[in-house]
């Protein structure tokens, strides 16, 4: 796309080395940096024109897939040339405002400014002090606020939710453990063989996933019956954690969920953290989807006693709209982290005898990318606190718009959901109850047809459609779209 002169390159360009080092001239670097500034932009505006998704071209699949790397590099502008020709426009299509399947947000436009500054620093979030590294401090306490965490809650980003997940139960275990004395030798092979944990049965699969990366067997794992609202049943729970105590397992640790995947519902909070403190357990509340809810007026009853949990992740790559790469653990004692991740060598040590303990001494990466933490300050500095409060309450808004859209239509059934904005509902069948496989067919014709994006998740034991609102660019008008394109789909 640009010529570049190989003599010219940066400083290295005087002896000749080879292989050519990736310098870039500086002229050719700018104007390939504002070439791809200026397609983004351009991109993003145009995006809500064109289709959800389309099928990716058998062969462009093929070569996508096939890895082969050329001899002899390119130029630095067939960058863009591959991204605007090649991956753009296939996209998951999160970014389209009539997407509304899973809980995947478009990105924040003052995100996607900070990630290419921060790659342009590339500064480590891992080791060896740098203002990054304070940035990402200031931000996880921003989010801790949010949250409605105690003063002395600290944390660390992560890459989403199901690696906070992953951090919450390694340091749930060890902090179990310690306090056993069994942390290490063989009562740690007595003990860990009978930890048990507990979440309730709409919790999400990277609970399980977690649980079986730090070594807990399947038949450890108690999913716990929920309500006729999806929540987490604190009977049932203490029922279960009864049981096991009576036969000798080691009850370590439960899981609530802050915005279940299926419905949007928020566990109680306070009866479980009752149990875990008279059990001695950890109480971690996964809010990947809905951590945040406790600073928002209409979602912050169900939020009482948040500031009792031991652990909590948030994903601000979900609510927030932070460029996808951004989750979050919190913990309202940030020793926690140091004591199950603090591991020691000689080229690690922190210089300052009062320094702070550097982020990697809380979680599992060393070289962590700087990208989350100026991304994510970048949004919450750009929406300020009334603006997040405003984004979510424009999703609950939104949420009662098609709620209420799908309730008016009566060849649609609203099914209960909430109170995160969510709507789950089937095709109405006047003979009976229609069949989930074609709740299936539904959904895959409306992803086909490319005009709005939705999925099935099953819900009581069916299949049923369901439209999350996590899109800060959705309008009234994407939501009488969507139900016109499952209408015209069902039809077929
Ligand atoms: C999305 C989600 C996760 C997983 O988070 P990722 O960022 O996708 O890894 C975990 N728990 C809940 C409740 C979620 O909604």
């Amino acid at each position: 796309m640009h010529d570049q002169d190989p003599s010219t390159f940066g400083e290295f360009g005087e002896f000749d080395p080879s292989p050519e080092p990736p310098a870039a001239h500086a002229k050719v670097l700018r104007d390939e940096l504002v070439a791809a500034a200026e397609w983004a932009a351009r991109y993003l505006s145009e995006l809500p024109q064109g289709p959800v998704a389309r099928p990716l071209p058998a062969q462009l699949r093929s070569r996508l897939r096939a890895g082969q790397l050329p001899q002899r590099g390119g130029e630095l502008g067939e960058v863009l040339d591959f991204v605007r020709d090649e991956i753009a426009p296939y996209p998951t299509g999160n970014g389209h405002p009539a997407f509304f399947a899973w809980v995947n947000s478009p990105p924040a436009p003052a995100g996607i400014v900070a990630d290419l500054l921060a790659c342009a620093v590339n500064a480590t979030c891992g080791m060896g002090e740098n203002a990054l590294m304070d940035l990402e401090r200031g931000t996880v306490r921003m989010l801790a606020d949010l949250a409605g965490l105690p003063d002395s809650a600290g944390g660390v980003l992560t890459s989403g939710g199901s690696m906070a997940n992953l951090l919450a139960l390694a340091t749930a275990r060890t902090w179990f453990l310690t306090r056993r004395g069994s942390a290490d030798g063989p009562a740690y092979d007595r003990d860990h063989a009978r930890l048990t944990l507990y979440y309730s049965a709409q919790a999400h699969m990277s609970v399980a996933k977690a649980a079986a990366c730090v070594g807990l067997p399947a038949h450890r794992l108690r999913p716990v019956a929920t309500d006729p609202h999806d929540r987490l049943d604190p009977a049932a729970l203490r029922a279960a954690v009864t049981a096991d105590l009576d036969a000798g397992l080691l009850p370590f640790c439960t899981v609530t969920t802050l915005g279940t995947t299926a419905t949007g519902a928020v566990d109680p909070l306070e009866p479980v953290t009752d149990l875990c403190r008279s059990a001695g357990m950890w109480h971690h509340a996964d809010g990947a989807w809905g951590g945040l809810g406790a600073s928002v007026p209409a979602l912050a009853p169900h939020y009482a006693g948040v500031g009792g949990v031991d652990s909590l992740t948030v994903d601000p790559h979900k609510t927030l709209s932070v460029p996808v790469g951004c989750g979050a653990l919190l913990v309202p004692d940030p020793e926690h982290l140091h004591t199950a991740f603090a591991h020691q060598a000689s080229y690690l040590t922190a210089g300052e005898p009062d320094a702070l303990p550097w982020l990697s001494h809380a979680t599992i990466e060393l070289t962590r990318p700087g990208t989350r933490a100026l991304a994510l300050w970048a949004t919450l500095h750009h929406l300020g606190r009334d603006g997040v409060t405003g984004l979510i309450e424009h999703y609950l808004a939104l949420a009662a718009e098609l709620r209420e859209r799908i309730t008016a239509e009566p060849r649609l059934q609203l099914l209960s959901g909430g109170p995160w904005p969510v709507a789950c509902f089937r095709i109405t069948d006047p003979y009976g109850n229609a069949p989930d496989a074609l709740h299936t067919r539904v959904a895959r014709r409306v992803q086909d047809n490319g005009r709005a994006y939705l999925a099935t998740v099953a819900v009581h034991g069916r299949t049923v459609l369901r439209a999350a609102l996590c899109n800060y660019r959705t309008t009234t008008d994407d939501l009488d779209l969507l139900i016109r394109e499952v209408l015209h789909a069902a039809e077929r």
